[in-house]
């Protein structure tokens, strides 16, 4: 997979270079991409913002430069993308190619994830469905946000996922995204050491991980509960499941209402 950023701070997203995921991009499971959007503008304050039309607080975030950067990163996908002549009268800065109008020649479209409080709410459905895609761009608003129209234009060329990771406002959308690169990257088949911690986590099959406990099994006079060290892989996994429905069904009752194949053990749990 390759995952493309672009952001007024590229230094954010620094972070994703270290743990599982610096090392998934070492081996070459993953190619990361950040790119400054200030690389696409051509003023002496490389400007990426301006005042709202129709007034009211807050600077927009401008189209031109998101269209330049998106339109280099859809040019940089090998083989895929026919780039058309320079145009206008701007002059691309180093690195930053100037390809108005290029289109793409074939192939999925990338997909772009664009952060915002007013998207669709992220989950692990969605990390699950993004994880299959070959190539993710994060678009990193700041401000109020992205003029709306290079999103619309965008979504001529891209697959386009407006995404919220939550009913709360962020200042700009790199934290947002480093959030989905991790929830997604971290599906990519060999990313993980071990797969199947995958699959008996929280959120994998609607409900909550069952709590977990490792080595003193006397600690500060709080004991491992007993099932746990008895080897009876059944009981345990019986007691693993009951925890999960209780934790479920006291943390997130609204979780639990979606289950529709619940056993006769687990009702039972749940009483
Ligand atoms: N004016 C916008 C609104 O009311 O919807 C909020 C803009 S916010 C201050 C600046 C940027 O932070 C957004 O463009 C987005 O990239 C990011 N952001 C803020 N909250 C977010 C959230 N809950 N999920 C994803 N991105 C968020």
């Amino acid at each position: 997979m390759t995952i493309d950023v672009v952001s007024i701070f590229p230094e954010y997203l620094a972070g994703l270079q270290l743990s599982l995921i610096g090392k998934a991009v070492d081996r070459g499971q993953l190619a990361l991409n950040v790119r400054d959007l200030r690389d696409f503008t051509f003023d002496r304050h490389n400007t990426v913002d301006d005042s709202p039309y129709g007034g009211g607080a807050g600077m927009v975030m401008k189209a031109e430069p998101w269209a330049l950067a998106l339109e280099e990163i859809l040019a940089s996908r090998p083989g895929d993308v026919q780039a058309a002549q320079p145009s206008g009268g701007a002059q691309p800065t180093d690195g930053a190619q100037l390809i108005a109008g290029a289109k793409p020649t074939g192939g999925a479209k990338p997909t772009l994830i664009v952060p915002s409080p007013a998207g669709e709410v992220f989950d692990q459905r969605i990390a699950e469905d993004l994880a299959s895609r070959q190539h993710l761009v994060f678009a990193c608003g700041r401000y109020e946000g992205i003029d709306q129209r290079v999103i619309d234009w965008a979504g001529e060329h891209f697959e386009l996922r407006p995404m919220s990771i939550g009913d709360y406002v962020l200042n700009g959308g790199e934290v947002a995204s480093m959030v989905m690169i991790e929830a997604i990257s971290r599906l990519i088949p060999g990313v993980i050491g071990n797969p199947e911690s995958l699959t008996e986590e929280s959120h994998e099959d609607g409900l909550l991980e069952y709590p977990i406990y490792t080595k003193p099994a006397s600690w500060r006079g709080r004991d491992v509960p007993e099932i746990l060290l008895s080897g009876n892989h059944a009981a345990i996994a019986r007691w693993r499941r009951d925890r999960r429905l209780e934790r479920t069904a006291e943390v997130r009752p609204d979780l639990l209402a979606r289950l529709s194949d619940l056993s006769r053990d687990d009702q039972a749990a749940l009483e």
